[in-house]
C-alpha cells in the first residue's frame, strides 16, 4: 500500500517551514523520529545529536537509502504560503523534498515488511551542505554489512517525471582554496617603497584563469573560480596583504592532484617575481561521486519500469557528500526532475511537489527489487537476473 500523497506533501511543508542549518537539525530530527515511530518503524541508536536512521525488514541482506535533512543560510524569496519561519534559513536545496520522499518510501516498505527478502536501512543524514554528515554516519558504523546504497537529488532543470543518472563519475571533486599574499604596505603615492599585494593578487587571479585554460587538456573536466577577495581598507594606503579564495571542481583524481600542484607553483612563482610571499591552503571537499555501473543501470531499469522518462545524466559540477558512501560500498545516486524556474541554492527555488509521491514509490520498489536481486545473487546455484 502506498502512503497518501497529501501526507507526504504536508510533511515536506512542515520541514520547509522550519528549516535548520547543517549539524543543527534538532527539531527536524525530532519530527522525523516521531513520524517514523508513529508508523511503527524501528529506529537505530546513533551517536549523533542530529540525524535519524530507520530500518525495515529482517534478514542478512541489507541495503540503504539516504536522504539529507539540512537547510542553507539563505533568505527565502519564493513567496510560498509555507515559507521559512526561520529568517535567513531556507530549504533551498530541496532536502525537505528528499526527506519526504524517503519517509514515503519507508511507509511503503513498512507495509511490505513481511514480504521483504532482507532489510532496508534509511539514513536521514544531517550536515550534507558542509560535507560532514556522510562521514559521521560512516564513522558511526552505519554502512556495516550494507551491500548497496541509493540516494537522490532533485534536479530543477528536468521536468517532473524525468529520471537521470550515469555510470562512473557523476558529481565533482568540490575543493576549496585560500590564497594569502603578503607584500609590504606603503603610502599609495609611493608604491616603490612597498610591495603591492593587490597587484600580485590580481596577477595570480589572471594567471589561474590561464592555467585552467592553457595548462590542461580541453577535454579534462575542470573549473576554478575565485569567489572572494579581501584586502585594503582605504583609498590612499597600499595594504600589506590580500587574501582571496574560491573553489576548484574536477572529475578525475589525477586532474585534481595536478591542478593543486600547478596552482601551488603558480602562486609561489608569481609572488617570487614581485618580491612578495604567498601561501596556498587547499581544502578537499567531497570527492568525485562514482556510481557503480551495475547499480546505476539497475536504478535506471526500475525507473523505466515505473514510467519515468529515463535519461543519461550529464557530468555535474556540484559537490555531493553521498560520494563518501560510494567510496566504501557500491550503489547509485540519481537525479529526479523537480522543474523549478530557479535553481538550487536560490531564495526563490520552488521544486514541484508532484515529484514526491512517485519518487517515494520508486525508492520503495527499487529497494524491494535490489533485495531480491542480492538474495538471488547470493544464494542461487546459478545466478539469476531479476532486472
Ligand atoms: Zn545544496
Ligand atoms: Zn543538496
Amino acid at each position: 500500500m502506498r502512503p497518501d500523497e497529501s501526507q507526504l506533501i504536508a510533511w515536506r511543508r512542515e520541514l520547509h517551514t522550519w528549516p535548520e542549518l547543517s549539524g543543527k537539525e534538532f527539531a527536524t530530527t525530532k519530527r522525523l523520529r516521531e513520524w517514523l515511530q508513529n508508523a511503527g518503524i524501528r529506529l537505530l541508536d546513533i551517536p549523533l545529536e542530529t540525524g535519524v536512521v530507520a530500518e525495515i525488514g529482517s534478514g542478512e541482506t541489507l541495503i540503504a537509502l539516504r536522504a539529507d535533512i539540512d537547510a542553507l543560510p539563505i533568505n527565502e524569496t519564493s513567496g510560498v504560503r509555507f515559507h521559512s519561519r526561520h529568517p535567513g534559513i531556507m530549504h533551498a536545496c530541496g532536502h525537505d523534498v528528499h526527506s519526504a520522499v524517503m519517509l514515503g518510501a519507508a511507509l511503503e516498505l513498512k507495509a511490505l515488511e513481511a514480504q521483504l527478502p532482507g532489510r532496508v536501512r534509511i539514513l536521514f543524514q544531517p550536515a550534507e551542505e558542509i560535507a560532514l554528515g556522510a562521514k559521521q554516519l560512516i564513522a558511526a558504523g552505519m554502512l556495516k554489512n550494507v551491500q548497496a546504497i541509493f540516494g537522490m537529488h532533485n534536479e530543477p532543470g528536468l521536468p517532473v517525471g524525468t529520471f537521470a543518472t550515469r555510470n562512473g563519475a557523476f558529481y565533482a571533486n568540490a575543493d576549496k582554496f585560500i590564497i594569502r599574499v603578503t607584500g609590504k604596505g606603503a603610502h599609495a603615492a609611493h608604491p616603490e617603497q612597498g610591495v603591492d599585494a593587490i597587484v600580485v593578487a590580481s596577477q595570480i587571479i589572471q594567471g589561474l584563469q590561464s592555467l585552467t585554460s592553457r595548462g590542461f587538456n580541453t577535454l579534462d573536466s575542470l573549473v576554478l573560480s575565485v569567489t572572494r577577495i579581501d584586502g585594503g581598507k582605504t583609498w590612499n594606503v597600499l595594504p600589506s596583504g590580500v587574501e582571496f579564495g574560491g573553489t576548484a571542481r574536477t572529475h578525475d583524481m589525477l586532474v585534481r592532484a595536478g591542478l593543486e600542484e600547478k596552482v601551488r607553483q603558480l602562486v609561489g612563482q608569481f609572488a617570487l617575481a614581485h618580491g612578495a610571499e604567498a601561501t596556498l591552503s587547499w581544502h578537499p571537499g567531497p570527492p568525485v561521486l562514482i556510481n557503480d555501473p551495475e547499480w546505476a543501470q539497475f536504478s535506471s531499469d526500475v525507473a523505466q519500469l515505473l514510467g519515468y522518462r529515463v535519461r543519461t545524466a550529464d557530468l555535474h559540477l556540484g559537490g555531493e557528500d553521498f560520494a563518501f558512501y560510494l567510496q566504501h560500498i557500491p550503489g547509485a545516486f540519481v537525479s529526479i526532475g523537480s522543474a523549478s524556474d530557479y535553481g538550487l541554492h536560490h531564495g526563490s527555488f520552488t521544486p514541484d511537489e508532484a515529484l514526491i509521491s512517485p519518487a517515494a514509490h520508486y525508492f520503495a520498489q527499487l529497494s524491494q527489487r535490489a533485495l531480491q536481486h542480492l538474495s538471488a545473487r547470493c544464494c542461487a546455484s546459478t545466478p539469476t537476473e531479476t532486472h
